[in-house]
């Protein structure tokens, strides 16, 4: 792709998200001894800020990692080899969750539902009165589609059983509501690049006692870096149990007291009107949600492309020509499909600047269809 055009650089993917001038700002501060007085404040108030974010009295627990990572620390502390998850799988990174427990020897099941759907709260009732699992594993916010699952209902079932109920809200959270108590959600993980308006690589977890008693148990597990034991002894010392990216953790530290400064229920009302108002604004483009589930995502808009429009044109003009990255799909829906962020550090004008652009270029994109 090559860029035709001299206007500033918007980043408008599902994640990573740009970053407001204030944390860049702490960010570019002195790096810190990561056991000294002057960081381990700085844990001890982010894991305060980011508690009502999750809407937890966990403690917080924060790695050097992307998503993905903790994806995979949530499976290694909870299941051992030859035990059992059930997957609910709607799109890439339910798919994600199932590779990864295949990977570490986890017996895996998928409750699938179509791309774009979710599994409801009686589908997982039945599954459970049948079988045997010691741990439910579900996306909040599956970024792949625009579906956003019910976790309070998911919640309700799994905690009439002895499994956990595994959550990642890496691209829901601080954009779409959370309740990890109310809702029993037993391990949630999350990363900073989304909606918590940070660079990549810091992600974040927060466990329940119920899935402690999981975390505990040694059999079968092969966790070293990842191993949640080591990172709560820290935490209690507001440390953890590696090297912190300690700019990251500065930054992320800046960017919850910003939410907190806003207050969490606007932020959380502020993504709820942006995401209608640029669906809407989608809609009367002739591009349609690909999300059918009942609850769609307020961080992210996934557009079926009409007839005749390849999504990845689209995904390439915006950029050549108005500097604007917006995402497409790498799975099956790749062309089908345009993924735009809704999160994060992003007002009206954005909204309507990037649906100016998105105008512009479905006009040419569909006048050139017809010309042949
Ligand atoms: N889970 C969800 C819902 C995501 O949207 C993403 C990234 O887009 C990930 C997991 C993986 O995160 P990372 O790319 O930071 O590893």
């Amino acid at each position: 792709m090559t860029r035709k055009n001299t206007l500033p650089y918007r980043l408008r993917l599902p994640g990573p998200t740009a970053v407001p001038e204030r944390v860049q700002k702490a960010i570019a501060g002195p790096v810190l001894n990561h056991r000294g007085p002057e960081f381990t404040d700085i844990v001890k108030a982010t894991v305060s800020l980011a508690q009502p974010i999750l809407g937890t009295e966990n403690d917080v627990m924060f790695f050097a990692s992307s998503g993905t990572g903790m994806m995979e620390a949530a499976l290694a502390n909870a299941l051992g080899e030859g035990e059992r998850a059930l997957v609910l799988s709607y799109g890439a990174f339910g798919e994600r969750f199932s590779s990864i427990a295949k990977a570490l020897g986890i017996e895996t099941e998928q409750l699938a539902a179509p791309w774009g759907e979710t599994v409801s709260a009686s589908q997982l009732e039945e599954k459970l009165r049948e079988n045997n699992f010691q741990a439910v594993v579900v996306v909040h916010n599956e970024s792949s589609t625009g579906a956003v699952s019910d976790l309070e209902a998911l919640g309700k079932v799994v905690g009439n059983t002895d499994a956990i109920l595994i959550v990642d809200s890496v691209s829901g959270l601080g954009g779409v509501e959370m309740r990890q108590d109310d809702w029993g959600v037993d391990i949630l993980v999350s990363a900073s690049q989304k909606a918590l308006m940070c660079p990549p690589g810091l992600g974040l977890a927060s466990i329940s006692d119920k899935a402690w008693d999981r975390v505990e148990q040694e059999a079968g597990k092969k966790r070293y870096y990842w191993d949640f034991r080591k990172a709560r002894d820290s935490a209690a010392k507001d440390q953890t149990a590696f090297t912190t990216p300690v700019t990251l953790m500065c930054g992320l530290n800046e960017a919850l007291t910003m939410m907190h400064e806003e207050g969490l229920d606007n932020v959380l009302r502020r993504h709820e009107q942006l995401s209608d108002t640029f669906r809407a604004g989608g809609h009367a483009l002739g591009l349609s949600d690909f999300a059918r589930a009942a609850t769609k995502s307020n961080t992210v808009a996934v557009f079926s492309m009409p007839e005749g429009v390849d999504g990845n044109a689209v995904v390439a003009h915006m950029y050549e020509h108005f500097n604007t990255v917006i995402a497409g799909a790498r799975n099956w829906l790749s062309g089908k499909v345009i993924r735009i962020g809704t999160m994060g550090h992003i007002s009206q004008t954005d909204i309507e600047t990037d649906l100016k652009y998105l105008a512009s270029t479905m006009q040419y994109l569909s006048a050139s269809a017809k010309n042949g």
